[in-house]
């Protein structure tokens, strides 16, 4: 009974001292999403695309590992519709890489969490840029 007694003290006293001892460390945690955190220049988000600038040449198509580009081009080869689809999406930045010209970059939106699956499909027109 007195052993017992014993060790729930100090096993309070233990969990006490635990808890003193972080209590003055650097957090490492931030109160998202109040706190957004400050992400590294190379970070891979949603993309940028600057439809004045893409000429339809479908390099980032061929490159794309997760077939996640859809370009819809109009009679004079001019692009219509540059579809990218965050369902497929593996945020690997080839696109970027190997876009020569410019056009599509990768941003530092990562906030992409939604419960339609059909809002993943983000659609790039001369109309919405
Ligand atoms: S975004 Fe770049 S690589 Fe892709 S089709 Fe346009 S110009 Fe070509
Ligand atoms: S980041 Fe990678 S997976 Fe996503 S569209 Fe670009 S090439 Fe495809």
């Amino acid at each position: 009974m007195f052993k017992q007694i014993y060790k729930s003290i100090l096993s309070l006293i233990i969990g006490h001292l635990t808890v003193f001892k972080h209590a003055f460390k650097k957090r490492v945690t931030l109160e998202y999403p109040e706190v957004k955190p400050k992400l590294s220049d190379r970070f891979r988000g949603k993309h940028l695309f600057d439809i004045d600038k893409c000429k339809a040449c479908g390099m980032c198509q061929k490159v794309c590992p997760a077939n996640a580009i859809t370009i819809t081009k109009s009679e004079n080869g001019i692009v219509k519709c540059y579809s990218i689809d965050y369902g497929k999406c593996i945020f690997c930045g080839n696109c970027a890489y190997y876009c020569s010209l410019g056009s599509v970059k990768m941003g530092n939106d990562f906030e992409l969490a939604t419960d339609d699956k059909n809002s993943l499909k983000l659609n790039f027109t001369k109309e919405n840029k």
